[in-house]
């Protein structure tokens, strides 16, 4: 059978590219090789605003626990640096949940949503691509379409398929608990601990999902993560003295910014196959939705004109907001991790909760560096780099 476009991966980039195409009328096959939404490890923290995006709202059935901000602790853990109400408010998502919400949205507008139904091959005509094949419960079957979709997460099959520069596309490593019987203070506020000691290169986290329940992981570069996970955990016998672990799991994050093109031809990308990840935070639910959106707007557009080079108007789009985000969280990140244990107790004397906000997410961090540049040894260490 043939569609007008095909969705590889039911992740949050696809469910949402799905439903704009759907959305103006087209045909559209969602494959999803798991038999479940949202199995992939995630500590499920988006902002409020990641609802406004999604365009769903933030019913109770979709949410494990309100966030009203978070705390960032330098590696002495003597201060935490906090961010509190207003745009720091969020949610721990039941992402499973919700992706159902996204997919319900996807199918109500017309899509064809398929489990269990693995991506295996892209068929090329000369070398346009024109078709997939896909298993479904032992059976190899064929789609064609007029556009591809590669929303298929890390290691994409449709960019290496289609041979995509994947140029700087760098992944940390991640490992994560859920974990029960926990004793988290605070449970509406989300924690990240930093340290050469705690998480080289990355970063732990603890994210109450209930009073008991938490999703505790790190991020880290060139050490085993599950090792350095274990450690955080014996080394907060506050919060996990009486704990136990009933689902771990894991996986990259592409924290090296996104890749240099999006689009190739009649094929597009979205979400984590680009690397449309913050790079300081690894957030990639929110920028992943957004792309997914645009994406599938601009799909719809270049359908509707039979015009494919009106495919151009995503990443112009995406890269007016997002992209530069993207780039410029990469710069702090990159400032960042030349900072010794000392440094970042330093500069977590020296900055707000404000500062930590707009340096994480790549909001205005010139406005930071001029700040940090009056002071002396952090001006040459990161302020001047932030420039
Ligand atoms: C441990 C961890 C914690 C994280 N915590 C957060 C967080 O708190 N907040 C946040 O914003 N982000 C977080 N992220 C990042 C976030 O999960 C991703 O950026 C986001 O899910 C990317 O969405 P996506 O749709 O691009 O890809 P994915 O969510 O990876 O979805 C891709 C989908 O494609 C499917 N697929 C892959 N290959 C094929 C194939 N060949 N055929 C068919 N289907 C296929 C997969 O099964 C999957 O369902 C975290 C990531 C990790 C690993």
């Amino acid at each position: 059978m043939d569609y007008d476009a095909i969705v590889v991966g039911a992740g949050p980039a696809g469910l949402m590219a799905a439903r704009a195409i759907a959305k103006k009328g087209f045909s559209v096959l969602i494959l999803e090789k798991d038999r479940d939404l949202g199995t992939k490890a995630c500590a499920e923290a988006v902002s409020l605003a990641a609802f406004e995006t999604a365009g769903i709202s933030p019913t109770p059935s979709i949410i494990s626990n309100n966030i009203n901000g978070a705390i960032v602790y330098p590696p002495d853990e003597s201060k935490g640096i906090r961010m509190v109400g207003g745009s720091n408010k969020g949610f721990i998502l039941n992402k499973p949940l919700f992706l159902c919400a996204l997919a319900s949205e996807a199918v109500a507008a017309g899509s064809d949503l398929q489990m269990r139904a693995e991506a295996k091959e892209i068929i090329m005509e000369g070398s346009w691509p024109k078709a997939v094949t896909y298993e479904q419960r032992g059976e190899v079957k064929r789609a064609g379409f007029k556009v591809l979709v590669g929303a298929d997460g890390v290691g994409s099959l449709v960019a290496r398929s289609c041979a995509f520069n994947m140029e700087g596309n760098e992944l940390i490593p991640t490992m994560q608990y859920v974990m029960v019987n926990c004793n988290i203070p605070e449970k509406d506020m989300i924690r990240t601990y930093m340290g050469n000691d705690i998480a080289p290169l990355g970063y732990a986290w603890v994210f109450a999902k209930n009073e008991y329940m938490a999703n505790v992981g790190i991020g880290v570069r060139g050490v085993p993560a599950k090792q350095y996970l274990d450690k955080f955990i014996q080394n907060h016998p506050d919060m996990f003295k009486n704990a136990k672990i009933v689902r771990e799991g894991g996986g990259g994050v592409p924290i090296g910014g996104q890749i240099p093109e999006i689009v190739k031809g009649n094929v597009v990308l979205c979400g984590d196959s680009s690397g449309q990840v913050i790079p300081i935070t690894g957030g990639g639910i929110r920028t992943s939705m957004a792309a997914g959106k645009c994406a599938g707007e601009a799909i719809a557009e270049a359908l509707e004109a039979k015009d494919l080079s009106l495919l151009s108007n995503y990443p112009e789009r995406y890269n007016e907001y997002w992209g530069a985000r993207i780039i410029r969280s990469l710069k702090v990140l990159k400032a960042l991790e030349k900072l010794s244990d000392d440094d970042l107790n330093l500069l977590a004397g020296l900055i707000t909760g404000d500062d930590v906000v707009d340096l994480a997410n790549g909001l205005d961090i010139r406005r930071v560096a001029s700040k940090l540049l009056k002071h002396p040894v952090v001006a040459m260490k990161i302020a001047s780099k932030l420039l």
